[in-house]
């Protein structure tokens, strides 16, 4: 867990409902809190991002993607592992930096030995590049991202089949023969849905501009205040207040959810100090989550 450089007020020590939003045809689900924990779901896309903590209902998810090994974003992975073990669920898979997959190996037989049960789930190392292929119309890709230690971004691509420009005067039962005799008449359409960031500086946003045009983006926006100012903010990886007012035209998405705070602020400061310096917030798709 990152160490704070000062002494703070700490806000955010409570146990949290996730809270619930449904934008478009997806429910977005989770709490973000820095330092104290930090997970996701989007129940139709059967999807989770990182898990500080696990609420009973989440761990349904069969595949978590995690962004990186700070404690308050993998907390309760043995957890979900092993209460999927239990409800005789499928052993999950989770999908995580490469580098940290020795490590997560070691706390998980750790875990297991110290509970004297099994705790079976595939890791799946990941690196920036990388695609999975989920089912037919989902598609995940790893982003990279610059925090303090190894992390990465997902981005969940919905794929649809378009048919072609060309074909697009023909009846149906023209393209059903063209078809039949081996033609390919559509083409694959990938449409970004949900962008996770996780911890990281701006610079992930710029170098993967799907994070601008994704339909949800979910990122951290750590500090807010003047007095945490965003060249010290960017040394340990985080994003700053400024650094969303500086591209605020870049945002395409039709959702911006912010949330990750750092405990030093109240709510009511997040959101005084956001109002002031975005008040249109961007035409309302700016979202601060508590
Ligand atoms: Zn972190």
């Amino acid at each position: 867990m990152e160490i704070l450089d000062e002494l703070c007020e700490v806000h955010a020590l409570r146990d949290h409902v996730p809270r619930q939003m449904t934008i478009g045809n997806l429910t977005i689900e989770g709490f973000s809190r820095a330092a104290v924990q930090t997970y996701w779901r989007i129940a139709e896309l059967k999807l989770g991002f990182d898990v500080g903590a696990q609420p009973w209902a989440f761990m349904g998810l069969p595949r978590l993607f995690l962004s990186h090994t700070h404690m308050d974003h993998i907390l309760s992975l043995p957890a979900y592992v092993a209460r999927r073990r239990m409800m005789k669920m499928e052993p999950p898979i989770i999908y995580l930096p490469a580098d940290a997959v020795g490590n997560v190996r070691n706390l998980m037989t750790a875990y297991s030995r110290l509970d004297y049960g099994g705790l079976p789930c595939e890791l799946v190392g990941v690196v920036a590049g990388d695609e999975f292929e989920i089912s037919r119309e989902l598609m995940i890709s790893v982003v990279p991202t610059f925090h303090s230690i190894p992390s990465v971004g997902y981005i969940a691509w919905e794929r649809r089949k378009k048919l072609k420009e060309e074909y697009l005067s023909l009846d149906s039962n023209e393209i059903r023969n063209l078809a039949l005799s081996g033609i390919e008449v559509s083409r694959e359409l990938k449409i970004p849905k949900v962008a996770y960031l996780g911890d990281s500086t701006a610079k992930a946003l710029d170098e993967t501009p799907s994070m601008y045009d994704a339909e949800i983006l979910i990122m951290e926006m750590s500090f807010v205040a003047r007095r945490h100012q965003s060249d010290k903010i960017h040394k340990y990886g985080h994003i700053h207040l400024d650094d969303i007012v500086k591209r605020q035209k870049n945002f395409k998405n039709k959702a911006v959810i912010v949330s990750h705070f750092s405990a030093r602020y109240a709510d009511k400061e997040i959101e005084d100090t956001v109002l002031r310096r975005v008040p249109n917030m961007l035409d309302g798709r700016l979202i601060l989550w508590f």
